[in-house]
Formats: structure tokens, C-alpha cells, sequence
């Protein structure tokens, strides 16, 4: 076994991050030898080692016979199961491919080593902590494919069950720890959001809160709306303040091939004028665009919202999560999107409102070139070709309390084990403090300093799962 281990490794390193040949080594190394007619149809993965072509033909396992990049660790724990159940002669051990929890800081334990919540507190980087996104439920009624794509997030997936989710008293108290370190806004996220039952009585806890001036905190929520019609009025009533609704395309067929679940664009257009009518604002619409699949909706997406009081992002397609396939040729640079918006409606460049914005600003111009605030602004997010993280100031708490300091971060800090162990708040207080000291997440920089088509670690984590 160690042998095995060892040549893995290495192959492993030969065959850049890649599972599929991994798994394909190990599963050579257990095989049985195979026969002459397993052999003739032996197909090749592009680092040219075989795999028994029995792997290809299970379900959920791409067929195409290509060595594939960022396989999902998912897709393995599939694997491994059938593995399993068909060939006993063969197996290889299941193992569980959640993402573990990294080990909390020394110091959190430390008596003498308090971190006081001052609202002070930096990172390695010197970033503060102003933003907490909260994903509330790992589940979703969309099935975007850059997101949760349908063959991995399938009838057979396994979301997390309901004791594994924090509690709205679990993530209230630990919201007011966060906030004793500086967070000034929230963002409640998903999964879809809005699936997660009694969600407004979440909000009137978290909306009860104060920021460390004394100011009520700046609630948020993102949201594929469409529950949005339904709820919208209950939601402003329990103190949310505004909602970012993510929206691809105006274009129905376009809209419905993308949340890949039939979902009409008119029913997400009804949420919207809800949330509207309900005084959720400003609203922000979060376009992703994904090039050769919905670019040819950025201009009518433009038109309609221009005026309307709303701010339309464009979203760079970004390599989050081990699922989507991610390629850099279907990556539409923000640059591109504002040129093509340029060419028929003219932008002039705004300044940031506040530290740490992720999107940059573009104001529509009137005829004399000046920002026609009645014409309102749009922002692009351009993570994939201008990093921002050097202003990074947001955290992430998953569906079960694994804080994570980057998004594409592989691996998380266990708080609820913490919060269920009987932590005081200073005790929480503490570890959030320390894990934060630490923190020099950058991902997004170091992938521009690589190379444009390097994309991150394949085990990291899903963004259905830690929050938007
Ligand atoms: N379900 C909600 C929604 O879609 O608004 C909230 C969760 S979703 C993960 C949050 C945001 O992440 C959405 O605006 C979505 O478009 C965006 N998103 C998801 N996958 C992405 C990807 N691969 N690249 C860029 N943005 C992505
Ligand atoms: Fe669901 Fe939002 Fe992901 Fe789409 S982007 S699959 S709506 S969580
Ligand atoms: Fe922040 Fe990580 Fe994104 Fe950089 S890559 S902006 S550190 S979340």
C-alpha cells in the first residue's frame, strides 16, 4: 500500500490534478488482470496510462474516454459506491470526499492568548472582516450548470440533512461575534436561499443586530427569484433591505437551457417587480455570462434594466467549485462585456462607493458624456481577470458552520463543532479572531500570476455549498 501511495503521488504529480488518472491508477494496481476482450476495448487517458474501460461505463462518469481535468471528488464517491455494490473483486475503499475541517488555531484555546473584538482585526494581508455571506441551505431548484450541474447534483446526491444545518439561533449567535470583529453586512445566500423554511424569522433575528457604531447591519440576500413573487413583502416586513437576483439572460430559451430546469424567465421577471414593489432596494441583478452560451443576451439585458432604478452586474464565469467544467476560452472578460455595451450605449467609469467592492462601476452617460444618474449604472465582477483580493474583506459560513476565508478555498473551520461543544461567545469570538489573523487567501491573484487556463485545486469546495 505504501508503494501504492508512492507511485500514486507521483503519478499524480506527472498528471496534473488529475483524479481520473489517479483513480484510474489505483484502480489498475487492484484490478484483476483484465481480459483480452477488457483489454482490446482498454481506452487512453492523455497522460496515454489505461484505465479499465469498466470505469467508463458506469453512470454519472463522463464517457468520453479523455484523461478529463477537475473530475469531481463527487463524482468518485459515486464511483467508489458502484465500485462497491458491482465489482467486490475490485473495490476501492469508499471514502468520504466532503470537505474535511482544517484544524481550528492553537490559540483559540489559549486563555492567554484573547483576541478582544475591536472591529480592528486584519489578516495576514492586512484585510479586514466587514462581510459575512451565510449560505442557509445546500439545496436548489435551479440547476445551473455552471453551478449544480444536473449530473452530479441528481436525485442520488447527497445534500446535507437537517442537523447538520445551523440553526437561525446558532447563526445569529454567531453573526453577533462576527459583527463584534467589524462585519457591517450580511448577505444571506445558497443554495437557493429562499428554500430554506421560515427564512424570514432568520432574518428578524439577524436584522435585531447592531453594528459595533450602533448602526442596524446592512442585510442582504441572493436569490435565483423564483420565490421571490411570493415572499417578497414578508421578506422586507422581517427586516431585509434589498435582494441581488441572479438573472443570464432575457431570452426564454436561452434562460431555460441555463437554469437547465425549464424555469420561464418571466416568472424570475415577476419576482423581480416584487421585490420592487416590496421595497427591496436598490436591486442588483447578477448576470453570469459564460461565453458561446448567453453573451448574445448582454445587450438586451442592458437595455431593459438601464433606467429602471436596478444595477445589472456581469459576472466573469469563474472556476469555483470541482463540478462546472470550467474552461478559460468560456470565460468572457469584463473588459469585452463593457466594450460591447460602449458600442450602443455610451458608460463613463464611476468611483467605488466603499472598501473592498467587488464590482467595478460604469455609469451611463448622457449626450454631453456625463453620468446620467436617471439612466443609472452597471458593474462588472471581473474575478477571473482582474483579481481583487488584495481588498478581500469577506467570510464565508457554510450550510453547517465550516467558516471559509476564500471562495475557492478547499477546506473550511469547524465552528459549529465549537458552538455545539458549549463555546462561550468570548470562546467564539476568540477562534473567529484567530482564524482570521491567519488568513492569506489570494486565490484569485495567484491564478493571474499562473497563467490564464490554471484554474484552482480540484478539491475545492462547491459554491452552492459555502455561499455565493
Ligand atoms: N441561488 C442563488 C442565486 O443563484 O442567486 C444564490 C446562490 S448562487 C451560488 C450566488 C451567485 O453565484 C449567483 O449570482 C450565481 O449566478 C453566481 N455563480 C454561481 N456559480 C458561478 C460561477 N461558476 N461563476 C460566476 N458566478 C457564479
Ligand atoms: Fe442554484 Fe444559484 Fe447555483 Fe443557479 S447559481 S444552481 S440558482 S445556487
Ligand atoms: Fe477573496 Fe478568495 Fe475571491 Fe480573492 S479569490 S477575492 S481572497 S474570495
Amino acid at each position: 500500500m505504501t508503494n501504492l501511495r508512492k507511485k500514486e503521488k507521483r503519478e499524480h504529480h506527472f498528471c496534473t490534478r488529475n483524479l481520473w488518472h489517479q483513480r484510474c491508477v489505483l484502480a489498475r494496481s487492484q484490478a484483476t488482470k483484465p481480459s483480452a476482450r477488457q483489454r482490446s476495448r482498454t481506452q487512453h487517458c492523455h497522460c496515454l496510462q489505461e484505465y479499465p474501460l469498466w470505469l467508463t461505463d458506469l453512470p454519472h462518469v463522463p464517457k468520453s474516454g479523455q484523461c478529463q481535468r477537475n473530475i469531481p471528488a463527487l463524482i468518485f464517491t459515486k464511483i467508489d459506491r458502484l465500485m462497491t455494490e458491482t465489482h467486490t473483486h475490485r473495490v476501492i475503499p469508499l471514502q468520504d470526499l466532503r470537505p474535511a475541517s482544517l484544524p481550528l488555531p492553537l490559540a483559540t484555546l489559549d486563555a492567554k492568548a484573547r483576541i478582544q473584538p475591536n472591529g480592528l482585526l486584519a489578516d495576514t494581508r492586512g484585510r479586514a472582516l466587514r462581510d459575512l455571506r451565510i449560505s442557509v441551505t445546500d439545496r436548489c431548484n435551479f440547476r445551473c450548470n455552471y453551478c449544480m450541474p444536473k449530473e452530479i447534483f441528481d436525485k442520488d446526491y447527497a445534500y446535507l440533512p437537517h442537523t447538520a444545518l445551523l440553526s437561525f439561533e446558532e447563526i445569529t449567535r454567531l453573526a453577533h461575534q462576527f459583527i463584534a470583529h467589524g462585519v457591517q453586512k450580511i448577505r444571506l445566500t445558497g443554495g437557493e436561499p429562499l428554500l430554506r423554511k421560515n427564512l424570514e424569522q432568520l432574518i428578524a433575528q439577524l436584522a435585531a443586530l447592531r453594528t459595533l457604531d450602533g448602526t442596524p447591519l446592512d442585510i442582504t440576500l441572493t436569490t435565483n427569484g423564483s420565490l421571490l413573487a411570493r415572499k417578497a413583502a414578508a421578506l422586507k416586513a422581517a427586516g431585509l433591505q434589498r435582494v441581488t437576483v441572479s438573472l443570464d439572460g432575457l431570452d426564454d430559451a436561452v434562460f431555460r437551457a441555463m437554469n437547465d430546469v425549464d424555469f420561464p424567465v418571466a416568472d424570475v421577471l415577476a419576482g423581480i417587480e416584487a421585490a420592487r414593489a416590496a421595497g427591496l432596494g436598490p436591486i442588483k441583478i447578477n448576470m453570469v455570462v459564460k461565453r458561446g452560451t448567453n453573451e448574445q443576451e448582454i445587450l438586451p439585458m442592458a437595455r431593459h434594466f438601464r433606467g429602471s432604478g436596478m444595477v445589472l452586474r456581469f459576472i466573469e464565469y469563474m472556476d469555483v467549485g470541482a463540478t462546472n467544467g470550467w474552461r478559460m476560452n468560456e470565460v468572457m472578460p469584463s473588459s469585452d462585456v463593457v466594450r460591447l455595451i460602449q458600442s450602443e450605449l455610451p458608460l463613463v467609469p464611476l468611483e467605488a462607493t466603499q472598501p473592498g467592492e467587488t464590482a467595478q462601476r460604469w455609469g451611463y452617460a448622457d449626450a454631453q458624456g456625463r453620468h446620467d444618474p436617471g439612466l443609472g449604472e452597471i458593474g462588472v465582477i471581473s474575478s477571473v481577470t482582474q483579481a481583487f483580493c488584495h481588498s478581500c474583506n469577506r467570510a464565508r459560513l457554510s450550510t453547517e458552520g465550516q467558516l471559509y476565508l476564500c471562495l475557492f478555498a478547499a477546506k473550511g473551520y469547524d465552528l459549529r463543532s465549537l458552538l455545539r461543544g458549549g463555546a462561550s461567545d468570548a470562546d467564539l469570538a476568540n477562534a473567529i479572531g484567530h482564524i482570521w489573523q491567519g488568513r492569506a487567501d489570494n486565490y484569485s491573484e495567484s491564478r493571474s500570476q499562473l497563467g490564464p487556463d490554471t484554474g484552482a485545486p480540484v478539491k475545492r469546495v462547491e459554491m452552492s455549498y459555502i455561499g455565493g
